[in-house]
C-alpha cells in the first residue's frame, strides 16, 4: 500500500473519490472494480440486494475493509491499496497511512457499539479526548451541543441501557460527528431498530443533510433514499449497475436489474 503524496485538491474537487476498488473474500469476488465519487455537501445513498457488496464498499472507504486494489481519496489523503498483499501483516507506515484515511470519515454502524459503562456524553467525548487529544472543556461543550442536535439534550447523563435503540443510535451519530470527520458513513443505520424507532433516526440524518453534511448511506429505506439522496447508487453483484439522482435511479431506472430490485423492495 502506498500513500500518494498529499496534494492540495482544488476547492471544487469531489470530497471522496474511490477508483477501481476490488475486494475478494477467498474465492468470493465481492467488489469488481467500483468507482464512486462524492461531492462535498451531498448525500450519496447506496442501495442494492443483500450480499451485493454495499457494506464492503462503504467499509473500504475508511479501510475497515482493506481492498485488494484500487485507490481511495478523501480530502487530501489518498491511499493506493494496490500493493498490499492478501492477509499480509501491515507495517507501521501502512498503519499510519490507514489511520490518516480513517480520520477523514466517521462511521455509524448498524449496531451502535456504545461503551456500556459510559454515559451518552462520555461516549461522545471519548474519541476527541483520547484519540485527538483535544481540550476537555472544548470537547464537552461540543459533545453537549451534538447531543442536543440529535434531540438528546436531556439524555446526556444516561447510560446506554437506559436509552431506547433509536436514542442509542442517535448517540452513535453524535459520537461519529464529534470526531469532526469530512464525511460520515452510515451502514444500514436503522436496520437493527424496531420499526417505530426508525423515523427518529432518519429525521436526524435528514437534518444533517439539510445542514450540508457530506454523507454516504447504505440503506434499504427506499423512500428515505428518495428524499435525502443527491446521488443514488445501485450496487448488484459487486458492480455499480446504475447511478444518478433519486428521480433517475428510483423514479425511472434504466437497467433491468435495478427495476427488478425496486419491484421486489417497494
Ligand atoms: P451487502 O452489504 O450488500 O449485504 P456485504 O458487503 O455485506 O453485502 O457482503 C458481500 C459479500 O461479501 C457477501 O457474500 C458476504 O458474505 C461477503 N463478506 C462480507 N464480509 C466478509 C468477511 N469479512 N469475510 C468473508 N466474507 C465476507
Amino acid at each position: 500500500m502506498t500513500k500518494t503524496p498529499a496534494t492540495r485538491q482544488p476547492a471544487d474537487a469531489p470530497l471522496v473519490v474511490a477508483h477501481q476498488i476490488r475486494k475478494s473474500f477467498g474465492d468470493n469476488e465481492v467488489l469488481r472494480g467500483v468507482d464512486l465519487t462524492v461531492d462535498t455537501g451531498t448525500v450519496t445513498v447506496i442501495i442494492g440486494p443483500s450480499g451485493s457488496g454495499k457494506t464492503t464498499l462503504l467499509r473500504s472507504l475508511n479501510a475497515l475493509e482493506i481492498p485488494d486494489s484500487g485507490t481511495v481519496r478523501i480530502g487530501d489523503v489518498e491511499v493506493d491499496f494496490g500493493s498490499v498483499g492478501h492477509g499480509r501483516r501491515l507495517g507501521r507506515a501502512d498503519r499510519r497511512t490507514l489511520a490518516e484515511l480513517r480520520a477523514q470519515s466517521g462511521m455509524v454502524f448498524q449496531e451502535h457499539n456504545l461503551f456500556p459503562h459510559k454515559t451518552a456524553l462520555e461516549n461522545v467525548t471519548e474519541g476527541p479526548r483520547i484519540t485527538q487529544h483535544r481540550p476537555e472543556q472544548e470537547v464537552r461543550a461540543e459533545a453537549t451541543q451534538l447531543l442536543a442536535d440529535v434531540g438528546l439534550a436531556d439524555q446526556a447523563d444516561k447510560y446506554p441501557h437506559q436509552l431506547s435503540g433509536g436514542q442509542k443510535q442517535r448517540v452513535g451519530i453524535a459520537r461519529a460527528l464529534a470526531m469532526r470527520p469530512a464525511v460520515v458513513l452510515f451502514d444500514e443505520p436503522t436496520s437493527a431498530l424496531d420499526p417505530e424507532l426508525v423515523g427518529d433516526v432518519l429525521a436526524v440524518i435528514k437534518d444533517l443533510a439539510a445542514g450540508g453534511r457530506t454523507m454516504v448511506i447504505v440503506t434499504h429505506e427506499i423512500e428515505f433514499a428518495r428524499q435525502v439522496g443527491d446521488q443514488v447508487v445501485f450496487v448488484d453483484g459487486g458492480v455499480i449497475v446504475e447511478r444518478g439522482t433519486p428521480a433517475e435511479v428510483i423514479g425511472k431506472p434504466q437497467q433491468d436489474r435495478t427495476r427488478g430490485f425496486l419491484r421486489r423492495i417497494l
